[in-house]
């Protein structure tokens, strides 16, 4: 079973980041530009201390709050980031998200962010793991 560490090796290093003292629009043109649903605000020391969405965005638009370009950031994010380790396994994480409920998650050590993992980071992983395992067991039975 693959670690995150592995994962991130295959996607590339380094995580979509906005500093807090920007406002929500200017957050939401980073993730359309960079084409990810997720950016991280970094402390800083580079620490990551909040999280906004695509679903955060959904969220404010259904609340009604839309002046995007007047909202600071640091008011909108999430700041109690649950974060991995290099050395979670992608079964654990896949089911963290399934239980906690959401789709992102910063990978850092020692206060350092060294990227960011999606649940479909962790899908493909899972499907492509599936895939070797089946391959396996069929050379197995075969041989
Ligand atoms: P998501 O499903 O990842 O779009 O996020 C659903 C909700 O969880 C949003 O409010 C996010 O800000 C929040 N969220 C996303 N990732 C994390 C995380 N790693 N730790 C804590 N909250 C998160």
């Amino acid at each position: 079973m693959k670690a995150l560490t592995e994962l991130l090796e295959n996607k590339g290093k380094g995580a979509v980041t906005v500093p807090a003292s920007a406002s929500v629009a200017a957050a939401i043109r980073t993730m359309y530009e960079s084409r990810v649903g997720s950016v991280l605000i970094p402390s800083a020391s580079g620490t990551p201390v909040g999280i906004l969405t695509e679903r955060d965005v959904m969220r404010l638009c259904a609340e009604g709050k839309t002046d995007f370009e007047h909202m600071p950031l640091k008011d909108y994010m999430t700041t109690n980031i649950i974060m991995g380790k290099p050395e979670h396994r992608v079964h654990e994480v896949l089911l963290l998200m399934t239980e906690k409920r959401f789709r992102h998650m910063p990978v850092v050590k020692d206060g350092q962010i060294l990227g960011l993992i999606s649940m479909g980071d962790l899908v493909k992983a899972k499907l492509e793991e599936t895939a070797q395992e089946a391959q396996a067991l069929r050379e197995y039975i075969t041989s």
